[in-house]
């Protein structure tokens, strides 16, 4: 079978979560000689390690079925390619920002003026539908120090927690776009590949089900069951099965960490005891 050619970044920020969330799905990768391509004995895949720049353009082409790429440089790029999952990680914004000293009055302050950035498609599709009138400095690396050195009144760039714009002495003014890891595909792919996609996304889907997700198991007097599983979710109905000892039941259950302390509150409250909370690898619901 010809396997799925899945392409992500080389190495950068996007690299070791990609490779991370393949191997959450069970595919180990052996990566060839020359380390630009990796393939598995765990499923039909190819891993092609890019630039995430080439990504959208070689899923595009069909070099690679898929990839794993920042949203950013997808709609950057704008190449004919299907986004199919969002991924949740490498969460950023792209934004206009200006020295902070400046008193800013709304998007029109930037007519006239010259912006830096590694983005002017998006930015220029921005400011067409802002009606504002500036000029576009394309730069590859270091946008931030635009203003500082000259070059650029303002900048439109990559911002996560601000920390890189105040040592920079600027400040965020606008956010034009908020991005997130993405899978994209190739918009023409065979049956057998579309199979193969479904069934990783399936894989996918199935371990980001469990992502915060706690098995719990204790200890509790019959006379207060009712009024524990009330207060315990669990994926249909918790489990309770008798305990050796008169008058208990272990309860088995699924809680999100997140109401995990509240929850344990009222359990111990009501008497439960032994409480065991256990990390959950996969959930299929
Ligand atoms: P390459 O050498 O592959 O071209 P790069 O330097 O262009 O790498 P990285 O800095 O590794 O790219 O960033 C890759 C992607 O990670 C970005 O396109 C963006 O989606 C996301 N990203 C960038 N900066 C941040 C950040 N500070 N916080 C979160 N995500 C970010
Ligand atoms: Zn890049």
């Amino acid at each position: 079978m010809e396997p799925l050619k899945i392409a992500i970044q080389k190495s950068g920020r996007l690299s070791e979560k990609s490779q991370e969330l393949i191997a959450e799905c069970d595919i180990k990768i052996i990566q060839g000689k020359r380390k630009l391509v990796g393939y598995s004995d765990d499923y039909p895949i190819e891993v092609l390690f890019l630039r995430d720049d080439d990504i959208p353009q070689y899923v595009a082409d069909g070099v690679a079925d898929i990839g794993i790429v920042g949203e950013n440089e997808v709609l950057e790029k704008d190449k004919n390619v299907e986004i199919v999952k969002r991924l949740g990680f490498s969460k950023c914004r792209l934004s206009l920002a200006i020295p902070q000293d400046i008193n800013y009055s709304g998007t029109e302050w930037f007519n006239g003026k010259r912006i830096a950035t590694s983005y002017p498609h998006i930015l220029q599709k921005y400011l067409d539908e802002q009606g504002v009138k500036a000029t576009i400095e394309e730069i590859s690396g270091s946008v931030e120090i635009a203003p500082g050195i000259g070059l650029a009144e303002g900048i439109f760039d990559i911002v996560s927690s601000g920390g890189t714009l105040v040592s920079n002495r600027l400040k965020e003014v606008e956010v034009v776009i908020k991005s997130e890891a993405v899978i994209v595909s190739n918009t023409t792919l065979s049956k057998e590949k579309k199979a193969l996609l479904e069934g990783l996304l399936y894989r996918m889907h199935t371990v980001q089900q469990s992502n915060g997700n706690k098995y719990i198991l204790l200890n509790a007097p019959n006379e207060k069951l009712e009024e524990i599983i009330e207060i315990l979710p669990g994926m249909k109905s918790p489990t309770v099965l008798p305990l050796y000892e008169k008058g208990w039941s272990s309860i088995h259950s699924v809680v999100h960490e997140k109401e995990f302390w509240t929850i344990h509150e009222k359990l111990k409250n009501l008497g439960a005891e032994g409480i065991l909370v256990i990390p959950i690898e996969k959930m299929i619901m």
